[in-house]
């Protein structure tokens, strides 16, 4: 893993340039101050990037010539958060090749859980709810329907170029925020259309009825059952296909009835498990009979060997403790199971909706640790709003 430093008194210009790099794959240390104190500890730093704005050149040019001639360290001065991205690129060239040309991949339109948080402190990962885009074998998959879904049925309209779309959307469990985005998604409203919906009974009512009373005329101007594009609702089984793709579906510990999914796609498996309680203290879980052991040893071997696993990390252990029963995860178990399992890269997802940019950078840098102290071969990413990943 390549190492970085970033110097900054912008605490928001940290957590983004930490954010960034993070998510290619770097370990970070940021600072807020130039002295020698923050000299790197030699050749375990590639490169350090500083933000132009906050320091002056002239104190830039002193530490360089005090510090980065004797490291030989790339130091990269960055004028602007508009151009983190490329500002990354240059010390970072491996990573704009993209890391495959495969048929499948899985792009994120909303991480967030329970419901949107929109605001600055949490625009780096964004503030939408669960949707995931996964595109296989020539399938256009949707993983649930939170509010993430709205921008990605407008990019689905752009790139079709007015021709009939084709749509799956699986839906884990009817909880506000899988299912809020549905009446703002706009290629349900073409009559070309076709979109099948797929999940399963809700606990009180079928996943037909749910979905449509939610456009209850109390709630939204237009019924389900006027939006021209038609959904087609059916009842998941355990085994069905999305078009050549083959999905299991089963049951995760949530409250209510929750499903999970893993799919076969040409280029490996991927799980999706947006919600679900791993440990649960040690008491009874929310499914029937199953007990905490069971549960691990049967998501053990449906994660088993799978290329990405996305999921839940809603919590730390410490926050955690006053959680139990809520129906979600804490980092540390799932970084455990999904190494167990033999997971080549975990996902993390459904962030807290108090959690900020910077709370999610320590999360998945917590997630790291945990990994590295133990020597696994896991690769950690935390879910962030546009992230593409290609199998
Ligand atoms: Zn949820
Ligand atoms: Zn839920």
């Amino acid at each position: 893993m390549k190492n970085a430093i970033l110097v900054s008194s912008d605490p928001h210009w940290r957590v983004v340039m930490e954010g960034t790099l993070l998510g290619r794959g770097w370990s970070v240390a940021s600072v807020e101050s130039l002295s020698k104190g923050d000299a790197p500890s030699g050749k375990d730093v590639q490169a350090i990037l500083i933000d132009s704005v906050s320091i002056s050149v002239d104190a830039v040019n002193e530490w360089l010539g005090s510090v980065a001639e004797t490291t030989k360290v790339p130091v990269v001065i960055v004028p602007s958060l508009s151009f983190a991205d490329d500002f990354a690129d240059v010390i970072d060239a491996e990573a704009t090749v993209k890391d495959g040309k495969s048929e499948v991949s899985i792009t994120f339109w909303g991480v967030r859980g329970s419901i949107p948080s929109p605001g600055p402190s949490t625009a780096f990962y964004g503030g939408n709810t669960s949707c995931v885009e996964l595109t296989a074998d020539g399938e256009t998959i949707i993983l649930d329907a939170g509010s993430g879904i709205r921008p990605l049925g407008e990019k689905l309209i752009l790139e079709s170029k007015g021709k009939p779309l084709d749509m799956h959307l699986l839906i884990t469990h009817t909880h506000w925020d899988h299912i809020q985005g549905l009446p703002f998604f706009r290629p349900a409203y073409v009559p070309t259309n076709h979109l099948r919906v797929v999940g399963y009974e809700a606990v009180r009512h079928n996943l037909a009825d749910v979905l449509a009373m939610q456009m209850d005329s109390s709630y939204f101007p237009i019924s389900m059952a006027d939006m021209p594009g038609h959904p087609e609702v059916e009842e998941v089984s355990e085994r069905f296909h999305c078009g050549p793709v083959g999905v299991e579906a089963f049951f995760t510990n949530h409250p209510g009835k929750c499903a999970g999914f893993r799919f076969e796609t040409s280029a490996g498996a991927v799980v999706y498990i947006s919600d679900n309680e791993l440990n649960h203290d040690g008491q009874a879980t929310h499914l029937p009979r199953e007990t905490v052991e069971h549960l691990r040893a049967r998501l053990m071997s449906t994660m088993s060997g799978c290329k990405v696993l996305i999921h839940d990390a809603q919590y730390t252990r410490e926050e955690y403790k006053n959680r139990v029963g809520w129906g979600h995860s804490c980092v540390e178990d799932i970084t455990e199971l999904a190494a167990q399992s033999g997971v080549e890269r975990l996902v993390l997802f459904h962030h807290d909706p108090t959690r900020d940019d910077a709370g999610v950078n320590q999360l998945l840098k917590k997630s790291r640790d945990i990994v590295k102290a133990n020597g696994w071969g896991l690769r950690v990413d935390a879910a962030r709003e546009g992230m593409s990943i290609w199998l």
